[in-house]
């Protein structure tokens, strides 16, 4: 096939895993692709699975161990507590893995999570998510990696790697285009082809790549009017075709809505039957599936692949062969490890006047709002876990999409204890911030006040305004003009309106900084750590410079919520993806709306300067270039390559093509290798299903941010 990816087709075994599908009864064969929901299933429960999101029974006479599936995005999850007492490490919003630029730390907080899932007894992980964000406001945002395919990519391939390194699958998810919460059962996206191969599945390609992971899950949407679990074109055509795909496709919970049409377009296996059931009125494999077979409407070849993918998938992690129990898991480097991503992930934005770092020596500090007394905010849904530390505020949703998977929580890392522990003669004071006149007046009587702003984001529901909720915007504007020293943190799961940001002189983005992210806050407002977060995302400088000022179908719920029904069942609508290929920081740009703060801006305690920049396409493509810290402390930099692409006469808008975290004592210069990644500049095209680069002298420069492009260049491409 052309197009067909050799690395993954090497990777594959699968005459092992056809010997033992030789050797199963068509029972057998249909039990290995109908997942159920233990959470929701006694029946699964009766066969030993825990109380999680799937299970599906293994065949002892063959070896074939049962698959044990959990969400695991930002650690072992444990949604609404469904397994009483079962803490596991709590990582920071994946924002903040995407905003480290750093494929090491993915890499690590993967193998994390997969060491204390495999202790646990799982072996399937619901990790690897992947989605591009497309919307400022959508609901899921901080479980993704921002809005650029070959950092999401990358990362999301190195995090998967670190996952199976444990000798368990990985998912990456959810395939493709589940960009917004609003109707994600029900939303049609429309996009042409080619824009969708050259952004969202581009990062899907990458990831894939990278991680090689054992399965792949398809989303609840429809694309170009085919439900994601039975399109053919973006199984066998996309997937399985020209990426040479070699394991299994498992569906979403509840994403399923034929036995025929899904089985032949591709997927291998439905999960969450329970679901199924109860949202779209049957379990679609199973005994339906048998029957499908048995009158051939499902010819017993395919059913025959959908097990051998299963097999690969799990042979090929390591997961059919090491199956011995794992020992008890390291909670304090585990959570060293949570507490690095929050570091390396928190973003300066705004720094004035040096009023950060703060001095050891302040006298009068006050705290103010966010539950900062006690913790720091996390997102919600499936991927929601229990931390180790446990859990301070709990707020269970009344109604509402979410309220079914999602409480409104906190874990127990204070940055109030944090930031008093280091500052042993000082007064510091909390307040809760609902009254903004308070907590203005006790800002007036502090040498410094530290505002915690939050913004809470679940699976289940987009956001309906981008401005901070509950009054938080007054809070800070009244504290700001009280006191001029003021900070704002950030706990969001994504990008926030911030009209008062001319009045702060200091503000982070912390995002959900996970259950070390009071200390980890802590060690950079006093610069025991130099901040080096860069942003994955764009924060617009208003609601209605994004490509869709709020989500398609939100008028269907407004008119429900005003008929007195919180919940309903929304009919199709279509999403029209305009933008194309143009996702996030190039929408912006091609729009000609500039950013309140750009893709890939964060701010430094030191300084860094760039130099002798050199590409080459001998080999890889490469830029090479010296980096060198100017300033006087240690710190990390994240250096940028952007690239324009030939699109007929016009250029594209810049893309980043390759970048690299670097650690630089201060006054070092190092020389680095940035290797850039071709279908950045390439386009894919439809009639020979291959990335094409149009000739021509194309330009490339270095970026402290997709704004500031300091070093321009230019070269001819190599087709
Ligand atoms: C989510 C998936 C998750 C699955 C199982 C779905 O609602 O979209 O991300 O893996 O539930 O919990």
């Amino acid at each position: 096939m052309s197009g067909a990816n050799p690395v993954l087709a090497r990777q594959s075994q699968p005459s092992r895993a056809e010997a033992l599908v030789a050797q199963m009864t068509l029972e057998e064969k249909v039990a290995l692709v109908t997942g159920y929901f233990p959470a929701y299933s006694p029946k699964a429960r009766a066969m030993g699975a825990a109380p999680s999101a799937g299970f599906v029974p293994g065949i002892e006479r063959l070896g074939i161990p049962s698959q044990r599936a959990t969400d695991a995005s930002l650690g072992v999850s444990n949604v609404k507590e469904m397994r009483k007492g079962d803490t596991a490490t709590a990582l920071p919003a994946a924002l903040a893995t995407a905003a480290s630029f750093s494929p090491e730390l993915a890499f690590e907080s993967g193998a994390m999570i997969g060491a204390e899932a495999r202790s646990k007894g799982f072996n399937i992980l619901l990790a690897g998510g992947v989605n591009l964000t497309r919307d400022p406001w959508a609901g899921r945002n901080f479980e993704y990696l921002g809005e650029d395919p070959v950092l999401s990519g990358r990362l999301a391939g190195a995090s998967i790697s670190g996952v199976q390194s444990n000798h368990i699958v990985s998912t990456v998810k959810h395939l493709v285009l589940n960009a917004q919460e609003t109707g994600r059962m029900v939303s049609d996206a429309r996009i042409a082809p080619e824009a969708l191969r050259e952004s969202d599945l581009l990062a899907f390609e990458i990831a894939i790549e990278t991680g090689r992971p054992g399965s792949v899950m398809c989303s609840y949407n429809k694309i170009n009017g085919f439900y994601a679990c039975e399109n053919p074109d973006l199984i066998n055509g996309v997937l399985k075709g020209d990426m040479a795909y070699p394991g299994w496709v498992m569906s979403d919970w509840g994403a399923v809505h034929s036995t025929e049409a899904s089985a032949l377009a591709g997927l291998d296996q439905e999960s969450g039957l329970e679901l199924d059931k109860l949202l779209n009125g049957r379990v679609f494999f199973g005994e339906n599936l048998h029957e499908a077979v048995a009158a051939g409407r499902v010819p017993v070849p395919r059913l025959d692949d959908m097990v051998r993918r299963v097999l690969v998938g799990m042979i090929d992690a390591g997961a059919l062969d090491d199956t011995a129990a794992a020992g008890p898991v390291d909670v304090v480097a585990n959570a060293q490890v949570a507490q690095r991503v929050a570091e390396a992930g928190t973003v300066l934005l705004r720094n004035e006047e040096h009023a950060l770092p703060l001095p050891t020596t302040l006298k009068n500090v006050v705290i103010i709002g966010g539950h900062a007394d006690v913790g720091v905010l996390s997102g919600g849904g499936s991927s929601q876990v229990r931390s180790t530390g446990g859990v301070p505020v709990e707020l269970e949703l009344t109604s509402g999409d979410a309220a079914m998977i999602a409480r409104t929580t906190w874990h127990a890392s204070s940055p109030l204890k944090a930031i008093s522990k280091r500052l042993s003669r000082a007064r510091v004071t909390y307040s809760d911030g609902a009254d903004p006149a308070a907590a203005a007046s006790a800002a007036a009587q502090a040498d410094v006040a530290i505002v915690f702003a939050v913004q809470w984001r679940s699976e289940g529901v987009d956001l309906e305004t981008l401005n901070l909720p509950d009054n938080q915007d007054a809070l800070i504007e009244a504290v700001a003009r009280a006191n001029p020293r003021t900070v704002v943190v950030l706990e969001t799961g994504g990008a926030v309106l911030m009209p008062w940001a001319h009045r702060a002189p200091a503000i982070l983005a912390a995002w959900y900084p996970g259950q070390g992210g009071g200390e980890a806050i802590a060690r950079i407002l006093f610069g025991e750590v130099n901040p080096s977060g860069r942003l994955p995302l764009t924060f617009p400088r208003s609601a209605d410079h994004a490509p869709r000022p709020e989500p398609a179908g939100i008028d269907q719920v407004r008119a429900a919520r005003a008929s007195g029904q919180p919940a309903v069942k929304l009919a199709s609508f279509p999403i029209h993806y305009n933008e194309g290929a143009n996702v996030g920081y190039r929408w912006y740009e091609m729009a000609g709306h500039k950013p309140l703060f750009p893709f890939g801006f964060g701010l430094s305690y030191t300084r860094f300067a760039y130099s002798r920049l050199e590409l080459s396409q001998h080999g890889p493509p490469t830029a090479s270039l010296s980096v060198s810290n100017t300033g006087d402390r240690a710190g990390a930099d994240v250096v940028q390559v952007y690239v324009q692409a030939a699109d007929g006469e016009e250029r594209t808008t810049w893309r980043l093509a390759g970048f690299k975290r670097v650690e630089l004592e201060p006054g070092e210069t190092r020389r680095i290798e940035i290797q850039l990644e071709p279908r950045a500049y390439k386009r894919w095209d439809s009639s020979s299903r291959r990335w094409v680069a149009n000739p021509g002298e194309l330009p490339v420069a270095i970026g402290r941010s997709a704004e500031d492009l300091v070093i321009k260049s230019s070269w001819a491409v190599a087709p």
